[in-house]
């Protein structure tokens, strides 16, 4: 007898469990989803083994109904990588397989476009057909002479030109044959796939490209920005193509632009598939199919390309390997690269992770050789990184300037429009302004449903919560007092841009950040816009800093750098300095020389002062010995557990039962520990719900194991109470 161990498709942790089934006789492949009965319903799973025995009594099991789809959809690759998931990020099974599926994929929702083309395969028959017909039956005379002439139509067609009854009929009495055909909904139609010759590669280029492909091993390529990675990249996967492997490429999110895509595909062709959240539910499945069924070769995408149904991986790439959006911090959690280092383990596979600004923990793998260092230091066009100013904007204050423009970036900013280049400035922060209050009695607008104040939006007339999205109306007098003197407080972008017209009345401004970027391709817009020089300046918040290549850009303003730096988390300098450089490497791309502004109250920090040299190994040193006296990572681990609960006892009860817990680990663990606490949250109320919770640190060694006990613990508790979350490195400790 065969037994088939199932995972039910229900995301709840109770139901995280593998279930005994009995296999129909008509085959069915692990991987396949499966339609099973579940208690007194029918519902999806996904068939994970075949086995020959159970732990239950077989004549008690019940039959698997039916597959769902003709194939199997998950591969033995990324079964093993759902189980890692598990394993290390606690990740239930069940959303862990559902990460290798377009969401619209489940239930249904989404299918194959397929399109009916009809023709007549018997010219006579049909001829003689015709004449048969009356002189008023007009559809059915259109219709086969239509066909006749074209040759075949599609039955949509038909049907709009004629009566669908007379199409239908014609098909019913065989004069009309039917055949399918799948059509592909591809992204981005517009996008040429003309294949294009090949660039001649640098010598540096050249040697990473032999090391990346002669030796399977992790790899931090170390560019600085224009050294020509994305080139490298390309190169790689040719030879990984050549040798008959397939490859995937991670690139943030937000620098997936058409730019991109365009490179690839005019050096790959339509063997490259392209998957992120932009994409419309068609064409997300389509590409995947394209991918499942091995027509794809080559992935580009957003983080959840990790999880494409490729077989016979030979290289992944992860660009911009830094970015915050490669940690996945709802559920479900999970950090990308080692998702990715599972994955090309899995595959015997290279993993290249490149930046220009490494994350501090990537560097630090490399300089104790667990991963392999290759470096390229010099821009492809030999100019050197634009010079960086800092500007003291205490000094600007004492000097009568109260505006958030420096004298000197002013007439940067004038000059540059006056000779007709670009400019791009930069502020971390979206809106007009970042509160809104009574200059008299200090009132400050508050959500009502979290512990934040809101922020001022001008544009749409609103105060919003950045937190939950909640808007309220904007008010011209004190709510509590009255009175009608107000202040807003720090910069946002819609200031910036409002500002910019001031100083500059008809200079052409886009803004791009979290708020004008709402809708499908508005994005692609703002950055062709600006590419094609119809808007003059952009100014946006981090959107505006990840890999954009505009020639004309020579200006960069960095508005308040201080947003970053007083971010309250231990990676604060250094996503200031990610971000200064990544911003910075905006400027004088191509033969214009460029420059750049940064405008700060503390321009003596040594964050600035390495970025302004761009000298990311003096930074790396500073930061990393900072880190070690600390004990912060990578020479311990943060955990966080994140208890929320709409009722706040309930929150604070889950909460001391569990570092209850965690203290009695403490003891087991003896020096394993460099830090215990649990507290309120930063933010303690968001949504509703208040949040506490328990922060350590721990060293690295055990710490795999603490972290185990740490889930288990969590798994153990009542499930009725608080809602638990544990975080592993978190970057928002918000
Ligand atoms: P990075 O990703 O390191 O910032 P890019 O890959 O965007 O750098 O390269 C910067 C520019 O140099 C791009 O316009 C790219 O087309 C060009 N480039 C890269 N390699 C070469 C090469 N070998 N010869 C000529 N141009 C190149
Ligand atoms: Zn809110």
């Amino acid at each position: 007898m065969q037994i088939g161990k199932v995972i039910i498709d229900i995301a709840s942790s109770l139901v995280d469990k593998i279930f005994d089934y009995l296999l129909p006789e008509n085959e069915i492949q692990v991987g396949s989803r499966v339609l099973v009965p579940f208690g007194k319903t029918i519902k999806e799973g996904y068939l994970v083994e075949i086995c020959q025995n159970s732990d239950y009594d077989p004549t008690k099991l019940k039959k698997i109904i039916s597959k769902i789809d003709k194939v199997p959809v998950i591969n033995s690759d990324q079964l093993e990588l759902a189980k890692f998931m598990k394993r290390k990020f606690h990740t239930g099974m069940c959303d862990a397989l559902r990460l290798f599926l377009p969401s619209e994929l489940r239930n249904g929702k989404v299918k194959e476009l397929i399109k009916i083309n009809c023709f007549i395969d018997d010219e006579l028959k049909a001829k003689e057909y015709l004449s048969k017909q009356r002189k008023n039956a007009t559809s059915i005379i259109g219709a086969i002479n239509y066909i006749l002439e074209n040759g075949s139509a599609s039955q949509t067609i038909l049907n709009k030109k004629f009566n669908p009854s007379s199409i239908k009929k014609l098909i019913d009495d065989n004069i009309i044959k039917t055949s399918e055909e799948i059509v592909r909904r591809t992204p981005y139609k517009s996008v040429s796939t003309e294949i294009k010759d090949d660039i001649v590669l640098t010598k540096t280029q050249q040697e990473v490209v032999d090391r990346i492909t002669s030796e399977n091993n992790i790899y931090l390529l170390h560019g600085v920005t224009g050294s020509g990675k994305t080139e490298v990249y390309m190169h790689c996967m040719q030879k990984i193509l050549a040798s008959g492997k397939t490859g995937i490429m991670l690139v943030p999110e937000i620098s997936l632009t058409p730019q991109v895509l365009m490179n690839f595909r005019s050096r790959f062709g339509d063997k490259v598939a392209i998957l992120h959240s932009g994409l419309s539910a068609g064409e997300r499945f389509d590409e995947w199919e394209r991918i499942l069924f091995g027509e794809a070769k080559i992935v580009i995408g957003a983080r959840s390309a990790i999880f494409a149904p490729l077989k016979n991986i030979g290289l992944i790439v992860i660009d911009e390997e830094h970015d915050s959006s490669y940690n996945s911090d709802s559920n479900p959690r999970y950090s990308t690269i080692e998702v990715a280092k599972e994955r090309a383990r899995l595959s015997n596979c290279s993993l290249v992770l490149g930046s220009a600004t490494p994350s501090l923990i990537s560097y630090h793998s490399a300089m104790t050789h667990e991963y392999q260092l290759l470096e390229m230091k010099e821009r492809i066009n030999k100019k050197e990184l634009p010079p960086l100013k800092i500007i003291d904007m205490g000094n600007e204050i004492r000097n009568g300037n109260n505006g958030i423009f420096s004298t000197a970036l002013k007439e940067a900013l004038t000059k540059t429009i006056n000779e007709g280049n670009q400019a791009m400035l930069f502020i971390n922060r979206r809106g007009f302004a970042s509160f809104l209050m009574c200059k008299k009695c200090g009132f400050v607008a508050k959500c009502a449903d979290c512990d934040v104040s809101l922020v001022l939006h001008k544009h749409e007339n609103a105060l919003k919560c950045h937190y939950c999205g909640n808007r309220y109306k904007v008010f011209t007098e004190c709510p509590q007092c009255g009175n009608k003197d107000l202040s807003t407080g720090a910069v946002g972008t819609e200031r910036v841009v409002h500002e910019l017209k001031t100083l500059i009345p008809n200079v052409t401004v886009s803004r791009m950040d979290n708020d004008t970027t709402k809708t499908k391709d508005s994005h692609l817009k703002i950055l062709s816009d600006f590419r094609s020089g119809k808007t003059q300046v952009l100014v946006g918040t981090q959107m505006i800093a990840k890999g954009h290549d505009f020639p004309s850009v020579t200006l960069v303003g960095i508005i308040d750098a201080d947003v970053s730096l007083y971010q309250s988390s231990y990676t604060a300098s250094e996503q200031t300095f990610e971000l200064i450089t990544q911003v910075a490497g905006r400027a004088g791309r191509a033969d214009k020389a460029g420059e750049i502004y940064l405008q700060t109250y503390v321009p003596r920090h040594y964050t600035y002062k390495l970025a302004s040299y761009y000298d990311y190994p003096a930074f790396y040193k500073k930061e990393i010995n900072l880190r070690q006296v600390t004990m912060y990572p990578p020479f311990t681990k943060i955990i966080r557990i994140l208890f929320t609960h709409s009722d706040e006892n309930i929150a604070k009860e889950t909460t001391k039962v569990y570092y209850d817990e965690v203290k009695k680990l403490q003891q087991q663990y003896n020096g394993e520990f460099v830090y215990l606490g649990v507290m309120k949250s930063p933010i303690g109320r968001i949504q509703n719900k208040f949040r506490l919770q328990v922060l350590m640190r721990i060293k690295p060694e055990r710490a795999d194991e603490i972290t185990n006990e740490l889930f288990n613990i969590a798994d153990n508790m009542d499930k009725n109470k608080a809602t638990i979350f544990v975080e592993i490195n978190p970057q928002n400790l918000s």
